[in-house]
């Protein structure tokens, strides 16, 4: 079964998280980097991990830089930005133990104080649960509408059903029922996964990559399938199958975040392996242009992000924001 490991980057979007095979990546340079410098590969990209690590408001790059290791205009513009920023200067250059180097690490430091995310994801494990909960109920509703029913609630499972539209474009669905029937599944596999005391416990862990993701969490497509037990646990480099990994960066956000992200990452741990009919993928994001609003039925049904903004729209009424979650 090909695996395939996934990253909720800070931005709301995901990506492919490089397996890093125990190694650690450095948090320093060598040599310099950036105009006129040396530009070694693993140093540049140190410089790119750590400027996308950086929030826009402390002069981080928008939008982020890719991470090749390949100097560019944009990475000398993007390192000027930040030193204007952070130093009161710029060159556009990074150089070993400088003042550029040192604050680049600073702020992608693990915050002081707080070093464990697990207790903070087993504490919001109820309020992901109720949320879970509610969506498997309104989605019970928007049932009696696609079946024709209705009556006295007529109105009730109508406005219900147009919310699942608005997410999941069942409307335009050949069999809206069954599609409402992988939704449904894909809901009730996420409250196996975290409903049980102590399993449920279990699958969120600490991000252990050396130094901290700079993201908010990332897991396997399929890997609930490893915690059932249905097929042996098993690991690639620091990362088992069976965990959903929180990054550091978390500490930054608020606890809305922390239950947007796990209902996020549970869509891909509890979907089939990559490849497989049933995986849970990436086709679209809320916030973006990505045309999520014009997703076939097909994919909006297996897209991680419908699961989580439809989730939060039931409990809370409104779409989750990535822009507004920061404390
Ligand atoms: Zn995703």
């Amino acid at each position: 079964m090909p695996i395939h490991l996934t990253r909720l980057n800070l931005d709301g979007t995901c990506s492919p998280k490089p397996l890093l095979g125990g190694s650690s990546l450095p948090d320093d340079v060598k040599a310099s980097v950036g105009l006129g410098g040396v530009n070694r590969w693993e140093d540049v990209l140190t410089v790119q991990r750590l400027l996308n690590g950086t929030p826009p408001e402390q002069g981080g790059p928008v939008p982020k830089l890719p991470e090749d290791g390949i100097v560019s205009q944009r990475l000398i513009l993007a390192i000027a930005a930040f030193q204007r920023k952070q130093v009161g200067w710029s060159d556009g250059r990074v150089d070993p133990g400088g003042e550029t180097i040192r604050r680049l690490q600073a702020i992608n430091e693990m915050p002081a104080g707080k070093p464990s995310l697990a207790p903070l994801a087993v504490e919001s494990i109820p309020a992901a649960l109720a949320m879970i909960f509610l969506a498997r109920a309104h989605l019970m509703n928007a049932r009696f509408a696609f079946a024709g029913g209705g009556g006295l609630f007529a109105s009730v499972y109508a406005s219900a059903a147009a919310l699942v539209n608005k997410h999941f474009h069942l409307d335009r669905a050949v069999s809206p029922l069954s599609a409402l029937d992988m939704v449904d599944g894909i809901f009730s596999k996420m409250q196996l996964a975290i409903g049980h005391v102590p399993a449920g416990t279990w699958v969120f862990e600490d991000d252990p990559s050396q130094p901290p993701d700079v993201a908010y969490a990332f897991t396997y497509w399929g890997g609930y399938l490893f915690m059932t037990g249905k097929s042996e646990r098993r690991r690639e480099g620091l990362f088992w199958l069976d965990r959903i990994y929180l990054c550091r960066r978390l500490v930054s956000y608020d606890r809305d975040t922390i239950v947007y992200a796990m209902i996020h990452e549970l869509a891909h741990f509890v979907g089939g392996a990559l490849g497989t009919s049933d995986e849970v993928d990436d086709w679209a994001y809320a916030h973006r242009p990505t045309g999520y609003e014009t997703l076939a039925p097909y994919r909006a049904v297996r897209n991680a992000d419908c699961y989580s903004q439809y989730a939060w729209e039931v409990s809370r009424h409104v779409a989750y924001r990535h822009d507004a979650h920061r404390v």
